[in-house]
């Protein structure tokens, strides 16, 4: 039987209050069942003050957000945030963020909206099921999210579900090991794939080779060595080069492994289009072997900014596709 859908009939609009909280900055907005975000705001993060610094702008922010929204009627709370993290219960200690340190983000959400779901994930995962859901990777039941940043994240979606691991913690794809004799990661492993390829590792191994912005005014970053490098730098291209190739490497692992239809690729260096693309695609080329690894797609992100908002939405969307704790 066909269902008249219209506004008159309609059973009330799933709207989730969505939160995506970085070190940098944190964005707010509501997201109705279709993944469309409204009255996205975001602030800096004042993630360097120790105390209740983070959780008062937080605050703030999500006063603003509901109340430019008129104060509608949501149906959960949904929150990405940077890890580590103890997992369901949303205990948070973000690496840049030294406010958080076990903070007990999840519970003190509760406890403000007292009577509301809260789910709250990883924010790459949070990326990952985003693009799944809403993004460039919809429509495929075998997919990896991931971001190349100043870190290097993923999710996994196998079979259809989102894959959590035992603690909350599968699909961190920065750090398997691409270099064994690599350089020292920050998590205490040594060659991991965030270790060569973030965006702070990949600048600084462009500097050691001798490279200096060709306009002496600029900052060096990732957006200066991406410019330099279209300008035809050679060392900032063997840098993008370097990068890519060692995420290219990881994907065909990744590939393997997983039997996976796509890989989605977010974040700052993939702003870069083809610096880093290419070589991406090629080493992966170079390293998938067998047809059901080849297959793999690799496509950038298309979600970008918002990500992170339709992302902490999702952990509510399609019944418990994206959330298998017993809240
Ligand atoms: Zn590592």
């Amino acid at each position: 039987m066909a269902l008249i859908n219209t506004k008159a009939n309609r059973t009330p609009e799933k709207l989730i209050l969505a939160i995506d909280i970085g070190g940098t900055k944190m964005a707010v907005g509501l997201v109705d069942g279709d993944g469309d975000a409204t009255h996205v705001d975001r602030t800096p993060s004042p993630a360097n003050q120790r105390g209740d610094a983070m959780w008062d702008a937080l605050n703030r922010l999500l006063d603003e957000v509901l109340q430019s929204a008129g104060n509608p009627k949501i149906t959960g709370v949904g929150v990405g945030c940077a890890g580590p993290m103890i997992w369901p219960e949303g205990v948070v200690s973000p690496t840049n963020i030294v406010g958080w340190r076990e903070f007990p983000l999840r519970r003190k959400l509760k406890e403000r909206f007292v009577d509301l779901p809260v789910r709250l994930h990883n924010d790459a995962i949070c990326m990952a099921i985003a693009e799944n859901w809403k993004g460039a990777a919809a429509g495929h039941d075998n997919a990896l999210g991931m971001v190349v940043s100043t870190g290097v994240g993923g999710g996994l979606i196998v079979g259809g579900r989102l894959v959590d691991g035992g603690f909350g913690n599968a699909g961190h794809i920065g750090h398997i090991v691409i270099d064994p004799s690599g350089p020292a990661c920050r998590c205490g492993g040594r060659g991991c794939l965030e270790a060569i390829s973030r965006g702070p590792a990949t600048v600084a191994w462009a500097v050691e080779e001798g490279w200096t912005p060709s306009d002496s005014g600029d900052p060096l970053d990732g957006k200066t060595l991406a410019d330099d490098a279209r300008n035809g730098d050679e060392i900032a291209i063997a840098a993008f080069r370097r990068a890519g190739s060692a995420v290219g490497v990881g994907l065909a692992s990744v590939a393997a492994l997983l039997d996976l239809d796509i890989a989605v690729i977010g974040g700052g260096l993939v702003q870069s289009g083809d610096l880093l693309m290419t070589p991406i695609k090629q080493a992966f080329a170079e390293h998938a072997g067998m047809t059901f690894v080849k297959r793999m797609k690799i496509v950038p992100a298309e979600l970008d900014q918002l990500a992170g908002v339709v992302g902490a939405a999702a952990l509510f969307a399609d019944g418990d596709r994206y959330w298998s704790p017993v809240d």
